[in-house]
């Protein structure tokens, strides 16, 4: 065995390409679009690097044009899903013992081959299934899948490094070993990057999983896996189960080997997954880890010396940005009475000139919401408002669903600050806005703190730095990821390790070594040089 110590360089992170008119990229892109618009693909599970399909089968269409089959997927069900976890525990011993470095080179060819000959591929299928415009894409299930892949070679070293201090006449060691049993990555839709990290920081640190994708982004999630296997991906250590989440989960949570779980998605999801957990938890070989990011409702706080114009961008970008569906949108604003004049004129002008369709235009700048069953949960919620005396909608507030789930981007002026729509989250193109009597602004910040469960990210907006900064005290554990004068989306990997407490989830930062330090259970390892021989002590002597 090779017994180099190794480490990896701090990467640069992965560049986003322009997809100019005539570029290299935008060819391929288009014409990777049209490939795949012209075939229907059949994705079966993937367990011990075997394609099983059960016969039991789903489709995948396009959110923007939901009548056009993308591909038929094979769903699993409890034989499926067991033999998947006995897959994954008779892969882990062979691949706990892999070297580190073996494991890492795995995520960084991985990285390589969507950086290059996969891009377009996968671009397209995200852009397709999850109907993202090529932007969105290409941030997410290029760039931030391959940050992630390579930025986790690289904590992974450091966490190696880390070794205790050696007193005279011993040695000390940390032997960082993977979690005794598989663990089970739980993928949300929204982003194909999440898909990949919840799978690959456990997978890297030595764990074997059952990988239960979300539905809605089963296209671009089967090619994930198929490039994994052709990184070098050995048959067992990701083992790929589409299916219903219920069934999935009462049957790998149900498993003594139950090592962890690493979920992105909706709190309740969340929530139900750590309660059987609790009702299993005396099954367990061993307490598993539980590592959960989850839903948001995140905020802009603007203070009266705000640039206007920054704050209407940052709004409209933060809150309609791929419809809104980022776990980071932007969807409550607190904003001063006497700024809110030019700041909803900001957020009209942009607007009236962003369009909503097909992610086949270029010219689209808000593509549809991912399903029926959210698009009707939105657009309950706009009609809601609109009925309601204590809200106003001010911008958008129409929404169709006969080609596509498109929603027009849409601002409520809630007089209520406890308004529906300033509380729950909704996922959608959908941003209340609390305007604020300037002289109330601590009145406003209470509210701001203390209106939603949950504490993900959230910003302020204000030239007055001082004002910022207490601010920016004064929310301290309202947000994970706290902005100063920027919108509350678009953590980069790597210099905005990424997540949220309170009911956002348990805050283990995706993108950093923290979260892989949750992927292992460390042995410390004493050996002493000459062995003592007496047990008597000094003080025993008279
Ligand atoms: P979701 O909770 O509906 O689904 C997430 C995953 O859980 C899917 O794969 C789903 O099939 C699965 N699932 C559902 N019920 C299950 C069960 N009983 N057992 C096992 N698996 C089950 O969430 P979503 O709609 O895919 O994603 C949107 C949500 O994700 C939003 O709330 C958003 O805020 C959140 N999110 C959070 C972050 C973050 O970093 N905090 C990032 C992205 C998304």
């Amino acid at each position: 065995m090779n017994n180099s110590i190794f480490s990896f360089p701090n990467p640069a992170n992965e560049p986003v390409k322009s997809y100019l008119p005539g570029s290299p990229e935008r060819i391929a892109i288009d014409a990777e679009l049209k490939r795949q618009r012209k075939i229907v693909v059949e994705i079966p599970l993937i367990i011990g690097g075997k394609e099983i399909r059960t016969g039991n089968t789903g489709k995948v269409v396009e959110p923007h044009n939901h009548k056009h089959i993308l591909a038929t997927y094979h769903k699993a069900g409890e034989k499926e899903v067991k033999m998947a976890v006995a897959a994954a525990m008779k892969a882990h011993k062979e691949w706990g013992e892999t070297p580190w470095r073996t494991r890492a080179a795995i995520l960084l060819k991985a990285a390589d081959l969507v950086a290059g000959k996969y891009r377009a591929l996968i671009n397209a299928s995200c852009m397709l299934g999850q109907s993202k415009n090529i932007y969105q894409a290409e941030i997410d299930s290029a760039c931030e899948l391959i940050d992630f892949l390579r930025y986790n070679a690289y904590f992974a070293s450091e966490i190696y490094a880390m070794q205790p201090k050696c007193a005279p006449g011993q040695l000390n060691s940390m032997e960082y070993r993977p979690l005794e049993g598989f663990v089970l990555a739980v993928t949300p839709f929204n982003f194909t990057s999440i898909a990949s990290n919840l799978n690959m920081t456990p997978v890297l640190m030595g764990n074997t999983t059952v990988w239960k994708p979300s539905t809605t982004s089963l296209l671009s999630n089967y090619y994930l896996m198929k490039v994994f296997m052709e990184a070098g991906l050995p048959d067992g250590v990701i083992n790929f189960v589409p299916g219903p989440g219920a069934v999935i989960g009462k049957v790998a949570l149900a498993s003594p080997d139950l090592g962890g779980i690493h979920f992105t998605g909706s709190s309740s999801t969340f929530y139900g997954l750590w309660k059987s957990v609790g009702m299993n938890i005396d099954k367990y070989k061993t307490f598993p880890r539980l590592v959960g990011e989850t839903g948001g409702k995140d905020f802009i706080f603007v203070h009266p010396s705000a640039d206007s114009e920054a704050v209407a961008n940052a709004a409209f970008c933060g809150a309609f940005e791929f419809a809104g569906q980022k776990c980071s949108a932007a969807s409550r604003m607190y904003c001063p009475k006497s700024l809110w004049p030019k700041v909803l004129k900001g957020i009209k002008e942009r607007c009236t000139k962003a369009k909503v369709g097909d992610v086949m235009d270029p010219e689209n700048f808000v593509n549809a919401v991912i399903d029926e069953a959210s698009f009707d949960t939105i657009s309950a919620a706009i009609a809601y408002a609109k009925k309601s005396k204590d809200a106003e909608i001010v911008v958008g507030g129409t929404y169709d669903k006969k080609i596509g789930y498109f929603i027009q981007p849409t601002v409520i002026v809630a007089k209520d600050p406890h308004f529906r729509t300033m509380e729950e989250e909704l996922f959608g193109p959908v941003l209340t806005v609390y305007v604020y009597e300037d002289k109330k602004i601590e009145q406003a910040l209470e509210y701001c703190k203390t209106t939603s469960p949950y504490g993900l990210t959230g910003s302020v907006f204000g030239q007055d730095r001082l004002a910022c900064d207490k601010i920016c005290d004064e929310l301290r554990y309202s947000a994970g990821n706290f902005y100063i004068n920027d919108k509350p989306t678009g953590a980069v990997v790597g210099l905005q390790p990424f997540g949220g407490s309170r009911a956002s989830g348990t805050n283990d930062k995706a993108g950093s070594s923290f979260n892989l330090m949750r992927w292992v259970t460390t042995r410390a390892i004493k050996e002493t040089l000459v062995s003592p021989t007496t047990w008597k002590y000094s003080y025993m002597k008279k």
